[in-house]
């Protein structure tokens, strides 16, 4: 019997890992579960689960679910303190899937304990890559990546021999726009932006696909995870998601993994790892797909990636102040605010106007994350539409 929490339950991967949670009930106890505020979903999750803790950030929400919970074994607790300490119970097997730099503190407090950390979310690890790695030494614990890229990537990497890697191809499925024009993307709304081709996700990464800002931050997570140069990580549209990424060796051998779009297959490799488990999907069909397409991506019309390859490089803060002027400018668009070419423009503006010194604590990774939210807030005022 393996103790498990679900920091971010609500949300798309979190349901999925529920999915793969209740069906082996005998195997996994439930400690907590958090959200933002959907207290119907997670007080469901709470109850069908027998969880001990149900826990939402938005304090206003409690109440709610206090309510939602009486009669039941369930504890109830509000805050983003409340969330954090539910984050710090020991759990065998923690999964990280609040949306955004706010499963920064919750997923540090998970990997203080020591045991398994799954780590879907990842703006934590593109704003504070180092402090998290860091914490996770010094703890003893396990770092999983759930990101079907990073999760393709770490179970085709040989990390005793990594000098024998020539590079990591990270493939993209290019989003929604991925054949659009520069002027079409222009009057795109945020019903269009998430409606992913391949993959049914939470809003923000979404736009993020759409924008390929999320590909841009798959390569700073990757170049953390990873020990190989970011020169050597290239990405590869493959518009058909199947190879959910690959590596290639100096020996002229690539190793890929593939599989079908659905989260549940990654998350079922860090559920069972090192072990493997059965997942209800039928087995992926090859003769069925056909065929598998490959294109370089375009970094005019897509200029996140650019931008995010640029933060890399320049490390120090540029990494958290690209993620966080990220999240707010998705946030306006996603609120009608600006527009959708104004997001990577945006991001790029603030990166130039703030520069503070490299972050070396967990501390100064927040301050920078928070002034730059302030900076982006302004910017959005200009650019309001
Ligand atoms: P969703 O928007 O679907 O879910 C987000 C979850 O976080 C919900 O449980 C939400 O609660 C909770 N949440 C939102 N804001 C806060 C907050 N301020 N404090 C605490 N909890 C909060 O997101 P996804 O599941 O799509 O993505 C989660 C993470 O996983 C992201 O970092 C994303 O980049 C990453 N990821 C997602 C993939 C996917 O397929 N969806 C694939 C790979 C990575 P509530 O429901 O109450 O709002």
């Amino acid at each position: 019997m393996r103790s498990v929490t679900i920091l971010g339950a609500t949300g798309s991967v979190g349901t999925s890992t529920l999915d793969l949670i209740e069906r082996e009930p005998d195997r996994y106890r439930v400690r907590a579960l958090t959200a933002n505020c959907d207290v119907a979903k997670l007080a469901a999750a709470a109850k069908r689960t027998k969880a001990e803790l149900a826990v939402v950030a938005d304090e206003s929400c409690l109440p709610d679910l206090r309510a939602a919970l009486a009669g039941t074994e369930a504890r109830a607790a509000g805050g983003r303190a409340a969330v954090i300490e539910a984050a710090a119970m020991h759990a065998d097997w923690t999964m990280g899937a609040i949306v955004g730099c706010a499963g920064l503190e919750p997923a540090m407090a998970a990997i203080a304990n020591g045991g398994t950390v799954v780590l879907a979310n990842k703006e934590p690890l593109v704003s504070a890559g180092e402090v998290v790695l860091a914490a996770a030494a010094k703890a003893g614990a396990t770092l999983l990546p759930a990101d079907s890229e990073h999760n393709a990537i770490y179970q085709c990497f040989d990390f005793a021999r990594p000098e024998r890697v020539r590079r990591i191809v990270l493939t993209a499925s290019g989003g929604p726009f991925r054949q659009s024009t520069t002027e079409e993307m222009r009057r795109v709304t945020p019903e269009q932006a998430v409606a992913h081709p391949n993959w049914s996700m939470g809003a923000k990464i979404s736009v993020d696909s759409a924008t390929m800002m999320n590909k841009g931050l798959e390569l700073i997570e990757a170049a953390r995870l990873f020990p190989v140069p970011s020169d050597r990580i290239e990405i590869v549209l493959h518009p058909q998601s199947v190879i959910h990424s690959a590596v290639d060796y100096v020996d002229g051998s690539m190793l890929a993994q593939l599989g079908p779009s659905d989260m549940r297959v990654p998350i079922a490799h860090c559920l069972a790892w090192p072990d493997r488990m059965p997942t209800p999907m039928a087995p992926l069909d090859l003769v069925a797909l056909g065929r598998m397409d490959f294109a370089a991506p375009d970094p005019v019309r897509f200029p996140a990636l650019r931008l995010a390859r640029a933060a890399l490089e320049a490390g120090g803060a540029a990494p958290a102040i690209l993620n966080a002027a990220n999240e707010i400018a998705v946030a306006a668009f996603l609120a009608r605010r600006i527009g959708f070419l104004e997001i990577a423009a945006i991001v790029e503006d603030v990166l130039h106007r703030y520069d503070p010194a490299p972050p070396e604590s967990l501390d100064a990774v927040i301050a920078i994350d928070a002034e730059t939210r302030a900076i982006t807030a302004e910017r959005v005022e200009d650019c309001v539409v």
